[in-house]
Formats: C-alpha cells, structure tokens, sequence
C-alpha cells in the first residue's frame, strides 16, 4: 500500500434533537456574537428553531440552487452591512453553498446544519453559476469548521427528494472508489457510506418519520462527502456536472440516475471497488445487481427524459463530458462509449453491465 492522505479538520456533532443545544455551544466556543444565519424561506423555521439561543444579527433567505453569482453578492453584502462573525447554514447543499460564497471572500468561519444528504458540508469546494455556466472550485477557506448534523431536521423532507438526496450521497461512495485520488481511506468510508445508506433509506421510504433510517442515511451522508472531498470527482461526477450545469437538470435526480450506468461502466474494468460495493450492499451477486435492487426498492429515478434531458442533447452532452474524463479512470473513455451510457440514462432502459 502507498498513499498520500489528507485529513479536513472539522468537528461534527451528531445528535437528534441536540441541533439548538450543540449550535449554542459551538457558537461560545467561537466565541461569536453576530452571527448570520442563512437559511432558503422554506427552511427558515427549521433554522429559526435550531438558533433560538444564539445572537443572530441577521437572518438571510436569498438561496438559490446552484449559487448565482448575483445571489452571492448580495449575501457577502449583508453579512458586511451586518458585521458578522460567522455564518450559520441551516439547509441543503444550496444553502451551505452561499454560506460557502460569502466565506470565500470573507473568510467568515462556516458552522453548518444539513437538512438534506448533499454532502456539502463536509468538503472545500464551492460553486457559483454565472449566466448558464457553473464553475466550481477548491479552498478550504470554505471547509465548514463545525457540522451539527440532526436528523429530527430532516424529517420533512419529502421521501422522493430524500431518495434522490441519499442517491447523491451513494454516487459519492461509488465514484471514490475509482476517482483520481481514491485511496484505501476513502474506500473504507465509502463502504460504510454505501452500508449505511442501503440500511437507512428503505426506513425512511416506508416511513419518513423513522429516526434510525434517517439517522443512517445522515451518517452516511457525512461519511460519502468525506470520502468524495479526498478522492476527487471521478467519471461520475463529470458527467454529472455537464449535464447539471449545460441542462440546468436538477442536481441530486441526475446523479441518482446516472449511477448505475456508469457503474455498469467502470465495474466490470474495476474488481476491488466491484467486490467492495456488492460486500457493502450485504453481499449481492454484483455491485450493480445491488444498487439496481435497491434503487427498485427505493423507486428511485430511473430516466433523464423524466427530468427535461432531451435525446437530441445526447452528442453534444458526449462531447462536452469527453474532456473533463479523468485520465485515471479504470478504462478508456470514448466519445462513443458516452454516447452509449447518456443514452441509456436518457431513457431508463434496464442498466447492464459491458462487455470487453
Ligand atoms: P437543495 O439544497 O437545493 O434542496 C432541495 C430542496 O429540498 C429545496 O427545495 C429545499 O428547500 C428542500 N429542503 C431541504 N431540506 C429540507 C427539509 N429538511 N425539509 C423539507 N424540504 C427541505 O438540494 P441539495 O440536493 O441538498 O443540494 C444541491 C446543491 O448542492 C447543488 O447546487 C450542488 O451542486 C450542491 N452540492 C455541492 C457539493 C459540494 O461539495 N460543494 C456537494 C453536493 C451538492
């Protein structure tokens, strides 16, 4: 074994129902006194809740998805008008990821309360979107010091976008296994990211008020980002990336129908991370066979058409992903063989594995 590994220094306080009283100790522990809280109107009375003991000087509800750069102007705004000391974000990763836009240029310390399985919160990058292009990029000067993770927070979200969610924290697993710098740490999270996950989202499905599933998947949430933070973006995420940032398809329903195309892909050329992933999903004939299943059992999203993918995008997706293919992926990449995969995607047929 050789490798190179760093370890992000974050605190993570994990507690049901513990969200008010952890964020208040974190805060005296800062030693903060202004704090922005930074939550989309829909969140807010989560947010308003989880705050009630610490100073909020100003409460922000400006979120948009994918961070426009106008979005993230006016928040760095307000939290100078307001002199504030840190940022609070109580939301999904569109919420972490404008507290992340103010902390770049602010260099503000981020304490972040996910209310969704993004994952955002675990790792340096930021993003921001000007006009159609999103550009995203590294500095751990964005890197949350502190996650309160709760799961009583994320009860209302609704089981579709839950699955979905939990479906972008398990592309996270699967594409560290085999991203440019996977390594044995990663893989361990990612394992039991996956394990977590496969245990905790059926709960959640057949009853979305179950606190152990939605323990797990929260869990496995963390674990997924820190395994993703390390590795880097693999196949996967590239593709993902195009389509999100060139379709403006939503985030999390992309990756979770994407995944198992690429899996289907990479597998077969990948046998490590293939017997990892089928061990993690309890011992399944095959990686893909377990994700498969599990995605029926979740009535995951399953086609791109159903999110406004369009079958005459399928070129120009291919070509705008080929480029950004790392060149460590377990097998080449042709344009061809993108063409393939988006096609499968775009209209749900029954992922298989390909052959050599
Ligand atoms: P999101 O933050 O946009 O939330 C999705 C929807 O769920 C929103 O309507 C939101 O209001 C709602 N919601 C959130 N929590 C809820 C709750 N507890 N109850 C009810 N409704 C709730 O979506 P997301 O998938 O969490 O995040 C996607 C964004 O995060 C994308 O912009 C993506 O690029 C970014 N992201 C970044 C990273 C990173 O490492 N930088 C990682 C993952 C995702």
């Amino acid at each position: 074994m050789r490798f190179v590994h760093d370890t992000l220094p974050q605190r993570v306080a994990f507690g049901s129902g513990a969200a008010a009283t952890n964020l208040s100790g974190e805060i005296d522990g800062l030693g903060a006194t202004r704090v922005m809280l930074i939550a989309a109107e829909a969140e807010m009375h989560l947010a308003d809740t989880v705050a009630k003991d610490i100073p909020v000087a100003v409460r922000h509800d400006d979120v948009v998805m994918h961070v426009p750069v106008e979005v993230a102007e006016r928040a760095r705004e307000a939290a100078a008008r307001h002199n504030v000391d840190v940022l609070v974000s109580v939301g999904g990763g569109s919420t972490t990821g404008l507290a992340k836009a103010v902390a770049m240029t602010t260099g503000l310390p981020i304490i972040a309360v996910p209310t969704t399985y993004a994952g955002s919160e675990a790792t340096p990058v930021w993003g921001l979107t000007e006009g159609a292009k999103k550009t995203t990029g590294i500095d751990q000067r964005v890197l949350p010091k502190v996650i309160i993770y709760d799961a009583a927070l994320t009860m209302s979200l609704p089981v579709e976008m839950s699955v979905a969610s939990g479906l972008n924290a398990l592309a996270h697993c699967v594409d560290s296994m085999w991203a440019p710098n996977a390594d044995p740490i990663n893989a361990a999270f990612a394992a039991e990211g996956i394990r977590s996950l496969a245990a905790g989202l059926p709960k959640v499905v057949a009853d979305p008020m179950d606190l152990d599933g939605r323990e797990h998947a929260l869990y496995a949430a963390y674990l997924s980002a820190t395994a993703f933070a390390s590795a880097g973006s693999g196949l996967h995420h590239k593709i993902c990336h195009v389509l999100g940032g060139k379709y403006n398809l939503p985030h999390a329903q992309t990756h979770a129908t994407v995944l198992p195309y690429v899996l289907a892909f990479n597998g077969p050329a990948a046998p490590e991370a293939e017997r990892r992933i089928a061990a993690a999903f309890g011992g399944t004939s095959s990686a893909l066979d377990g994700l498969v299943a599990l995605k029926q059992e979740l009535n995951a999203p399953h086609a791109l058409a159903d999110y406004g993918f369009r079958e005459d995008s399928i070129d120009e997706a291919a070509e705008a992903i080929l480029p950004s293919v790392p060149p460590s992926n377990p097998r080449p990449v042709t344009a061809a063989d993108l063409r393939t995969l988006l096609r499968a995607a775009w209209s749900g047929t029954r992922p298989e594995p390909y052959s050599f």
